[in-house]
């Protein structure tokens, strides 16, 4: 289980979730963040601070934020 980065983070990007991460799992991609889905502890931490309520846990993702799953997998070459 980890937390996922969606679609509202494109093009706004605040960055604030990489500030509070306990366990700096979240890295900057070219239009958007994304969280290492090995490394989330699944703390919540970086929900609250998101403006733009862009991130959701995993088993809450709507069939439109699979694909951001896959997204974050494919950053962290843990997907091809
Ligand atoms: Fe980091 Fe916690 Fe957010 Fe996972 S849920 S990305 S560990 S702040």
């Amino acid at each position: 289980m980890a937390f996922v980065i969606t679609q509202p983070c494109i093009g706004e990007k605040a960055g604030d979730c990489v500030d509070v991460c306990p366990v700096d799992c979240i890295e900057e991609g070219e239009d958007q963040y994304y969280i290492d889905p090995e490394i989330c502890i699944d703390c919540g931490a970086c929900i609250v601070v998101c403006p733009v309520d862009a991130i959701v846990e995993e088993h809450d993702m709507t069939p439109d934020d699979e694909s951001f799953l896959d997204k974050a997998k494919k950053f962290y070459g843990l997907q091809q």
